[in-house]
């Protein structure tokens, strides 16, 4: 039995006071009593003092994500052992705004500067070997742009995407990641993904696993769903056999919203 995660993804939000106001508000909304893994994952800068104000909570920390090199001439660059360092136990890697690809366009992003955010299938690879290396849980997100769904190559984009990120890692390591399938069109747009095809997409990234490996790796590692959960659907989609959990962007910079996924969990 696989056991549920929810992972709020704070993106660019919150400074370090907002992000304990928040972290408060989030505990006294949950009271302690949640069955799933709840983990939150502020920026860079408030991650310390998250770290603390976190204390005997239950809630876990996460970082939105990091380099693959554990130190030197990496300008702007935080490796897995800063991570550890500061108390994240999970990273988030390949996030779609990372790789460049908005849900929601961004008019004065140019292909020229889409390009410098400068994520990729291989990059992601190096990502997740380094955060399994360093004992972090790394939560590698996949998922089609709106083109790609109408040009009905998601399934092919998904198993790429998982191919190339999984080099050379062997299966007992692929069964610590925690997949999130994340169509790049349901992200901060407020339209979700439909609850059977978010299901069917977490079942070809389980059967994609179980080929790269074996079926009791496909069985054994836990697939999120990510984008536009609300506590309106939240229940609907965690209620589907493939989906072991919500990557959960805007609704986590709500005390109550995210307490209310957690408890549909
Ligand atoms: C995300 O950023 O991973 C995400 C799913 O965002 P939202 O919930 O806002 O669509």
């Amino acid at each position: 039995m696989r056991h549920k995660i929810i992972a709020g993804n704070w993106k660019m939000h919150k400074t370090t006071a907002e992000a304990v106001e928040l972290i408060n508000e989030i505990r006294a909304a949950l009271s302690g009593d949640f069955a799933a893994d709840v983990v939150v994952c502020p920026t860079f800068t408030a991650l310390y003092t998250a770290s603390s104000a976190l204390k005997d909570s239950g809630i876990k920390l996460g970082a939105q994500n990091m380099f693959w090199k554990d130190k030197g001439a990496y300008t702007g660059q935080i490796s897995s052992s800063m991570l550890k360092d500061v108390g994240a136990e999970y990273v988030i890697l390949g996030h779609s705004e990372a790789r460049g690809r908005f849900g929601v366009p961004e008019p004065d992003f140019t292909p020229e500067i889409l390009s410098y955010f400068g994520e990729s299938d291989s990059t992601i690879n190096r990502k997740t070997i380094a955060a399994l290396t360093a004992g972090l849980v790394p939560i590698v997100c996949v998922g089609e742009t709106i083109d790609e769904r109408n040009a009905g190559v998601t399934d092919r984009v998904v198993e790429e995407q998982l191919t190339v990120a999984l080099e050379t890692i062997p299966s007992e390591e692929t069964c610590k990641i925690v997949f999130a399938y994340e169509p790049v069109w349901a992200i901060g747009t407020g339209e979700v993904c439909d609850a059977d095809e978010a299901d069917r997409v977490c079942g070809v990234i389980r059967s994609t696993v179980a080929k790269l490996f074996d079926s009791a790796t496909g069985e054994t590692v836990r697939i999120q769903y990510g984008g536009s959960v609300k506590p309106n659907n939240a229940a609907d989609l965690l209620s589907r056999p493939n989906i072991d959990g919500a990557l959960v962007g805007g609704a986590s910079l709500s005390a109550s919203d995210f307490a209310a996924i957690v408890m549909a969990a």
